[in-house]
């Protein structure tokens, strides 16, 4: 089957493979780690390897490592671990910081063209001389150094003689380009810091507009896929390849950015959460980063389906998070046991019915799909309800269980409300109800009809339970800065987790951490790796049962 549909990237490539610019397609994943991937790597991640794999190319999985500030070993391990468990296999795994003696050679040929050149100027300065989309860039003084003097620096750069921000490279290329982009950008930048990687074998590092093209050009990357805000890159990007003089020439293409509402996507503010506490670390079942959405419960068939819906354009508009709650529930709809559990809890006591017998009721284990099979559910004088499924004095309409009404529960008899049962305060606290023990689900029974249907756990077997239910972090439509001088922290949603105490039936005590299933009316739920004991089950919501969402 093909990953990839149609699109103006795969054009490209069946062109280039036509024309014989290419006889095979290699691509790249190309993550910096510092931090953990997001739903947004997910579609690159699809974009790179699912384009590859319809030509049968290669993609490599390159950790593009060449800032030590915010780089990390646990962000390497974490990145592996997901693009996995996305269902992806690199063909090559690479570092870009093995590449630092090679990107350093470049840069000295760069020198010995006359084509870069070592700055003095601040930061600050170098931003003031770059001039602005109107203005041209002013040269720097440091600008006509000899090659001999530039070699001499860099060299003196690389062994360690200057601070921090006291040296940078610059490429020579042209102040007054209409494209800021080309105005000299800085290649090389001191940094004493210790490397995930090479250590303190290194205190230049490359820039990013300089390393990722060599970076591909090393790999023989054919198609370096990026997001679109670096389409202004693109021709530095060539530049670069084209006077470092590389061998290989790979093709930048730029794709939409994708987003989706309520939530942000951009790991420096997923980073700013988890430091700040606002979640608790970067699986929080609440982030989108592809961790959180597996602790969530969310399964890798549905975030690849809701990547492929979106689609690959040069557009990068927000994608309603509804459309990916869309696909869990379809891919989860037939494959995960449905079962009853009880968030709020309301005791019920069954006053006909035999005090000390308890019975084994049959109940499909997914009426969807009769392959799964059946389960027994135990039923007794004494059960839970949920407290929203009675009402002391109900609207019209109600038809779940108020006083003198009937209902049915799932899977077993109708019961009828007798009596209420209140504490001091005044809060109910028990309800003494009746059963039929003619209105056995199953039986056929005919004789009346009720309106409701709730669901129930019988209370002597009962398993606690924790729920967990989430609503989405971000309340803002797109999560982004305001004009009023906010940031995304303002739009927090200071009630996106709620923690409730309950059961679930007993057949579920064997659960496992990542066991997904469908709570009758609740929704769909996924074991919890991180808080679940053996004495505590913890489930987190995935999502709830209906959408008005349509594809
Ligand atoms: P962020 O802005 O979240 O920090 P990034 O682009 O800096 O993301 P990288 O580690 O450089 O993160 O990303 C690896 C690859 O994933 C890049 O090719 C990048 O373009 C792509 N990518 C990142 N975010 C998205 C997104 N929202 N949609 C599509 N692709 C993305
Ligand atoms: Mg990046
Ligand atoms: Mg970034």
């Amino acid at each position: 089957m093909e990953n990839q549909t149609s699109n103006f990237i795969k054009d490209i490539m069946i062109k280039d493979l036509e024309s014989g610019k290419h006889e095979t397609i290699v691509t790249r994943f190309p993550p910096e780690p510092n931090g953990y991937l997001h739903i947004g790597h997910a579609k690159s991640i699809i974009i790179n390897f699912g384009l590859a794999d319809d030509f049968n190319g290669k993609t490599h999985l390159r950790f593009d490592d060449t800032n030590p500030l915010k780089e990390d070993i646990e962000y390497v391990n974490s990145i592996k671990e997901d693009v996995k468990w996305l269902g992806f296999e690199w063909d090559d795994l690479f570092f870009a910081s093995n590449y630092f003696e090679e990107m350093f050679k470049r840069a000295v040929l760069l020198i010995k063209k006359g084509l870069a050149y070592v700055d003095d100027l601040s930061a600050d300065e170098i931003r003031e001389y770059r001039g602005t989309l109107t203005e041209p860039g002013k040269d720097s003084p440091y600008r006509d150094r000899s090659i001999e003097e530039n070699l001499e620096l860099f060299e003196k750069m690389r062994g360690g003689v200057y601070d921090n921000g006291q040296k940078v490279l610059r490429a020579k290329i042209d102040m007054k380009s209409p494209n800021i982009n080309l105005r000299d950008p800085v290649i090389y930048r001191i940094a004493h810091a210790t490397h995930h990687n090479t250590g303190d074998k290194w205190c230049i590092y490359p820039m990013y507009a300089f390393a990722h093209p060599l970076e591909d050009a090393i790999e023989g990357v054919t198609h370096s896929i990026c997001t679109i805000e670096f389409e202004d890159q693109r021709p530095l990007y060539n530049w670069v390849v084209e006077q470092c003089e590389m061998e290989s020439t790979p093709q930048q293409i730029e794709f939409g950015r994708l987003n989706v509402t309520n939530t942000v996507m951009s790991k420096r503010k997923l980073k700013q959460l988890v430091d700040e506490g606002f979640v608790d670390g970067w699986d929080d079942p609440r982030m989108p980063t592809i961790s959180g959405m597996r602790r969530k419960g969310f399964t890798p068939e549905s975030i690849r389906d809701f990547v492929r819906e979106t689609g690959v354009s040069k557009g990068s508009g927000a994608v309603d998070s509804q459309m990916l709650e869309h696909f869990v529930r379809e891919d989860l709809k037939l494959k995960v046991p449905r079962t009853m559990g009880i968030i709020k809890p309301l005791k019920v006591v069954i006053t006909n019915y035999p005090e000390g017998q308890i019975e084994l009721l049959d109940a499909e284990i997914n009426p969807e799909n009769p392959d799964m099979g059946m389960r027994k559910i135990p039923f007794s004088r004494e059960i839970y309800i949920e407290q929203d499924d009675f009402m002391e004095n109900p609207p019209n309409k109600y038809f779940r269980l108020f006083p003198g009404n009937e209902v049915r529960l799932k899977h077993a008899y109708f019961i009828k409300c007798e009596e209420i049962i209140k504490d001091a305060k005044g809060e109910v606290v028990e309800l003494h109800c009746t059963y039929d023990p003619e209105t056995k689900s199953g039986t056929g029974f005919t004789g009346r009809k009720v309106k409701g249907t709730i669901h129930w756990v019988e209370a002597a077997h009962a398993v606690p339970a924790e729920f967990r239910l989430y609503e989405p972090l971000i309340l803002d439509k797109t999560g982004e800065e305001n004009d009023e001088g906010k940031t995304f922290l303002d739009h927090v949603n200071p009630q996106s987790l709620e923690v409730l105490q309950g059961f679930v039936e007993p057949n579920m005590k064997e659960s496992r951490p990542q066991d997904k299933f469908q709570f009758f009316r609740h929704g769909y739920f996924n074991v919890d790796p991180k808080h679940t004991t053996v004495d505590k089950l913890v489930f987190n919501r995935i999502v709830s049962l209906k959408s008005s969402f349509k594809i």
